[in-house]
């Protein structure tokens, strides 16, 4: 961030803080360019970190790549294990591994539209409809964990929404 943006992101935390009386939900400008209507967001509770992501896989990578440098390309080759340092969690995987874990942290499931099994991953749901001969043509439906919300990005122009007490980082 320059300068200029700089003070006038303070200036606008500032303001919605005073409005609200608690910090701004910030999320990765990012999102925006993907939803422009409703996205569905967790606060991000990884060591130091202030912002909320977006409950998706391609937006959870993003925001790991970006905010907290870690490489989750699956391709990336890396095979050294590294440490999920959410709240109270203790696993170690492959940086490959770890946007579908972080998933399982923002509490998303998938829910077998025929026999209400609920996955906590999508590639367990995929296997799921893949082994149960009733479930085949089952479609998944999304469920989202507590701590999770909708915010409408219609009303983010200009990256922040003083109705939505929502700021985006750039
Ligand atoms: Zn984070
Ligand atoms: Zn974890
Ligand atoms: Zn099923």
């Amino acid at each position: 961030m320059d300068t200029e943006r700089s003070t006038q992101f303070s200036m606008v935390h500032d303001i919605l803080h005073e409005q609200y009386g608690v910090d701004p939900i910030l999320i990765d400008q990012e999102i925006l360019r993907h939803h422009n209507a409703e996205v569905i967001v967790h606060p991000c509770k990884w060591e130091n970190c202030t912002m909320h992501v977006a409950v998706e896989h391609k937006q959870v990578s993003k925001h790991l790549q970006h905010h907290h440098h870690i490489n989750t390309s699956a391709t990336s080759g890396g095979t050294e294990q590294i440490p999920c340092l959410w709240t109270g969690c203790s696993a170690y995987m492959k940086p490959g591994n770890l946007t579908r874990h972080m998933l399982t942290h923002l509490g998303v499931r998938w829910i077998c539209s025929n026999c209400e099994g609920s996955l906590s991953r999508d590639d367990a749901f995929r296997r799921h409809a893949l082994e149960r001969p009733n479930c085949q043509h089952a479609k998944a439906v999304i469920k989202y964990g507590n701590g999770s919300f909708a915010i409408d990005t219609a009303y983010l122009n200009g990256g922040w929404s003083a109705t939505q007490n929502v700021m985006c980082i750039p």
